[in-house]
């Protein structure tokens, strides 16, 4: 039987002085954490909240938004780490989707917090984690987390084993990005993260000296599945609010982290830090990476950079809990075998059975580009509320992913893009990661987006939009031109918009094409 929290009484009872977390100047041992754990789902079930019933949170990082993944479970609750970066409709969207009956918000979010209060009929009660005694947003009634859980003695562990989840039960509700389209709420059971843990730990090497830093946003679960790394590699965890580039930097020379999350528009701004050299990274043994494309260049530049430090990429998405694919550390480092993959996302994991297909299901030969699909314990059991979105994406068990890439005879795989956002122009299939990898090797470009436009002679054009290095100019010809030189003219922009500002960024730091799709398409002002 595997059942998450059983990680959390393992610790406490081998190691239990040993730091679990550390928080904004606090550190929390492993026995604290599992008491506070089991002191929360002793109040939640006070409550009346019993199995299967959700609990929301909305915050930024913290030892509570931690605690939260781990305390419902133990009573069978399903906790919904929400986004706050969304905008209130969009909050409002998702509770009446998930419909939980608690909110736990932190100081940042407590306004937001009483407004829901108020507009989510499902919502009983507002509990408050970050308690300074007097907050004027809230209304009465308002509870203070650490007030509720130092009120009662000590919960036996065991008490509510007869409600607990396990194995194939749902442990976590997480949304997607929302990247193309609504965000939708994926079921993620006991077995799904500890596949996940199991299964990607061996690649990243993983191990209890580790202490992993959780900077990037805890909803999402590129950094979220790391806690339940901590958990079954019983690794430290150090908690930042949010990412902050310097406070980053900070944290990882006073906290001695071994290992960072990071997307890559994160990596780029540690690495284009005016203090770079300032900064003792001397702990680090890897920089993890993912959840979006890494450009070769901006690869190349980070290994030239940190002599000493590897880096490793994972490719995944919140249905596979998340990991399909890891370039390990050894595949990043000059000179070495498979030095050339730089450009893919590694091989797949172990435990999963991942292939390209035709749009008929069928298998696809090495090198031919079609989805990516998986077949494994890290599937999701399915989508929130949505049978449909589920039979439409598990089909004859393997998760279709929507992103189209290859494998080749290596056995790595690259990816294309999102089979949404291939672009058929002129009858030829172009997908978008391939033009921007041009893009990006042009010494002048910064960022870039690629991505369709309707188009009156080619019935999609490829369009590009693209941020400069500041001080640097070029223009749209001659950025066509280079492209023009290195790839297929019909895989090359035919038109480009040109940023001086870096590009404009989703909730979970990535570059946000459809709004930039959405400007480009908006009549230009006459100069
Ligand atoms: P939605 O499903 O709501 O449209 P989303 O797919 O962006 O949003 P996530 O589950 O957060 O939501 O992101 C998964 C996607 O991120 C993958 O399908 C893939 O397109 C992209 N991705 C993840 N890792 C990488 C990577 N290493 N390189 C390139 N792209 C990646
Ligand atoms: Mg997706």
């Amino acid at each position: 039987m595997i059942r998450i929290p059983d990680l959390l009484r393992k610790y406490a009872a081998a190691a239990p002085d040993r730091r679990a977390l550390h928080f904004e100047g606090r550190d929390f041992t492993w026995s604290q954490t599992n008491d506070r754990v089991h002191r929360m789902a002793s109040v939640l079930h006070g409550f009346g909240v019993g199995p299967g019933d959700r609990v929301a949170f909305l915050g930024w990082n913290s030892h509570w938004l931690v605690e939260t993944y781990l305390s419902p479970s133990v009573i069978g609750a399903i906790p919904v780490p929400l986004n706050h970066r969304l905008g209130f409709p969009e909050l409002v969207g998702l509770i009446a989707d998930c419909t939980p009956k608690i909110l736990i918000v932190d100081r940042h979010m407590a306004e937001t917090g009483a407004r829901l209060m108020a507009a989510c009929p499902a919502l009983d009660r507002l509990i408050f984690a970050d308690w300074d005694g007097s907050h004027p947003a809230l209304p009465p009634g308002t509870l203070s987390y650490d007030a509720l859980i130092t009120a009662g003695p000590p919960v036996a562990e065991d008490r509510f084993d007869h409600l607990a989840s396990c194995d194939g039960d749902t442990l976590i509700l997480y949304y997607t990005s929302g990247t193309t389209g609504v965000p939708k709420g994926v079921m993620l059971s006991h077995l799904n993260l500890f596949a996940n843990a199991a299964g990607t730990g061996p690649l990243y090497e993983f191990s209890a000296e580790d202490v992993l830093l959780l900077s990037g946003p805890l909803f999402h679960l590129g950094t979220g599945s790391r806690v339940f790394t901590a958990l079954v590699f019983g690794a430290g965890m150090v908690v930042q609010p949010r990412f902050r580039v310097e406070e980053t930097m900070q944290l990882i020379q006073d906290c001695r982290v071994t290992t960072v999350t990071l997307v890559p528009t994160m990596l780029r701004m540690i690495l284009d830090h005016p203090e770079f050299d300032r900064f003792d990274f001397s702990s680090i043994r890897c920089f993890t990476y993912g959840a979006a494309p890494m450009p070769v260049r901006l690869m190349e530049r980070a290994i030239e950079k940190v002599p000493g430090v590897t880096f490793c990429q994972g490719y995944g998405m919140t249905e596979a809990s998340p990991v399909l694919s890891v370039l390990t550390w050894k595949d990043h480092v000059p000179g070495s075998r498979f030095f050339d993959k730089l450009g893919s996302v590694g091989r797949p994991i172990h435990y999963g059975d991942l292939r390209i297909v035709d749009a008929d299901g069928r298998q696809l030969p090495v090198g031919e580009v079609g989805e990516i699909v998986i077949r494994g314990p890290q599937v999701m059991t399915g989508y929130w509320n949505r049978p449909d979105e589920t039979a439409r994406a598990i089909r004859n068990g393997f998760y279709h992913t929507g992103d189209a890439g290859y494998l080749d005879e290596d056995g790595y795989l690259f990816l294309a893009g999102r089979t949404k956002e291939m672009i058929i122009s002129g009858g030829e299939n172009v997908y978008p990661i391939e033009t921007e990898n041009c893009l990006s090797r042009h010494p002048a470009v910064a960022q870039c987006a690629v991505f369709g436009l309707p188009d009156e002679l080619w019935g999609e054009r490829v369009h590009a939009a693209v941020a400069l290095h500041d001080g640097v100019e070029a223009d749209a010809a001659e950025l066509i031109a280079w492209c023009r030189s290195q790839i297929a003219d019909f895989k090359s922009p035919r038109s480009i918009d040109i940023f001086r500002e870096p590009l404009p960024l989703s909730p979970t730091n990535k570059i946000d094409k459809t709004l930039l799709r959405a400007r480009a398409l908006a009549p230009k002002e006459e100069a």
